[in-house]
């Protein structure tokens, strides 16, 4: 169907009325020549109080100093993307808005105006700061009460062992049972807290403008593994790694975890063989740490990042459930992301980016 330039102008109308976004135009002095439903809605202004006013009237006092920095963009034929700011309603009341201005032409292509898009984002920003202070107000929960139970666990921890080395000539059978449950419980709580900590303080932090040596990361990980690859008989292998923009304490960590993960969860019928591997794609770093062990199902690949998901108990492999969320911490905060690729008994291979 064609629709006749009278038609298509009427509906082109009817769009922009029935828009949720304010939609505004003005001219190049400032002045609004057009106004939508949703601007009457929005700001409580009709169309009739406002066209033909400057659109300062919208501007709160101590932003004004936006208008002329908008208007010199605007005849430089630039766009305004998403901006974000406060604008005023006719009862006084402030908006947190969205502006996204672009110029308009007349048909010999000069500038002769502005068409802006307003979105309310009051309410987002709102629940953003919500969720953002109840974050907070959870992590210094965590962080407390994971600090502050180490002191009793000490306690615990040396009076079952003080038991042990004093008095276990005269505990029976049962009693050693007891004990050795105790000391157990004891050891997993420890492990647990100190994953709890080390998650709690990965918390917002600047990307240093130093890069470090990834080389250097994967060995200080090696280091802290000695004991269980040397037990397990692991072979751990990387090719040259690169030089990334990450705090060597997080590179180290990632590593460790993956890599100590690929040892623990390895084939009781075959040595871990463990491959570390990154490549560049465009501005982003790929790094892979690949086993040859037991392998994840499908249902459950995504889950394990969760805080404290297992799939096993602690009597068949020791953990606290929280490697892998620290990892997922770590990479989200640089703005990259973690997965893993994994068949049942046939090995997995997690993947993290890092953009550079
Ligand atoms: P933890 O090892 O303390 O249980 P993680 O968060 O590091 O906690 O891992 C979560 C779960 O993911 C593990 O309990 C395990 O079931 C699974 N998993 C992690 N790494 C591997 C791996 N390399 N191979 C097989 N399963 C793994």
């Amino acid at each position: 169907m064609i629709l006749t330039t009278d038609a298509r102008l009427a509906l082109l109308a009817s769009i922009v009325d029935s828009s949720d976004d304010a939609i505004i135009s003005k001219d190049l002095n400032g002045i609004i020549t057009t106004w939508n439903k949703s601007a009457e809605r929005l700001f409580g202004y009709t169309s009739e109080e406002v066209i033909g006013q400057p659109i300062t009237i919208l501007i709160p006092p101590d932003r004004l100093q936006e208008e002329p920095e908008i208007l010199q963009r605007l005849r430089k034929g630039e766009r305004v993307d998403h901006f974000e700011t406060v604008r005023r309603r006719k009862d006084g009341t402030l908006l947190d808005i969205s502006l996204t201005i672009s110029p308009v032409r007349d048909g010999n292509g000069t500038i002769v105006g502005a068409s802006k898009i307003a979105r309310n984002i009051t309410e987002s920003k709102k629940m953003v700061a919500e969720l953002q202070r109840s974050n907070a107000i959870l992590e210094e929960f965590a962080y407390s009460a994971s600090h502050d139970l180490q002191e009793p666990l000490r306690t615990v921890k040396i009076y079952s062992e003080l038991l042990r080395r004093r008095h276990a000539d005269h505990l029976d059978p049962d009693g050693l049972i007891v004990l050795d449950h105790l000391c157990g419980g004891a050891k997993r709580m420890e492990t647990l807290l100190n994953d709890l900590l080390a998650y709690t303080r990965v918390t917002r932090f600047e990307k240093p403008s130093e890069r470090i040596d990834a080389n250097l990361a994967y060995e200080s990980a090696l280091q802290n593994l000695g004991g269980s690859i040397s037990d397990s008989n692991a072979k751990v292998t990387a090719n040259s790694l690169p030089s990334v923009r990450m705090h060597f304490a997080h590179l180290q960590q990632l590593f460790q975890n993956l890599i100590g993960n690929a040892i623990k969860y390895r084939n009781p019928e075959t040595a871990p063989i463990v491959i570390i591997k990154a490549s560049r794609d465009a501005a982003v770093w790929h790094f892979s740490v690949e086993d040859n062990g037991i392998g994840i199902a499908p249902e459950f690949t995504r889950i394990i990042f969760g805080l404290f998901k297992r799939l096993h108990r602690a009597e068949e492999y020791s953990g606290s459930g929280l490697g892998l969320a620290i990892c997922q911490r770590i990479v989200e905060q640089y703005g990259g992301r973690i997965w893993v690729e994994s068949k049942p008994h046939q090995g997995s291979t997690f993947r993290f980016t890092i953009p550079d």
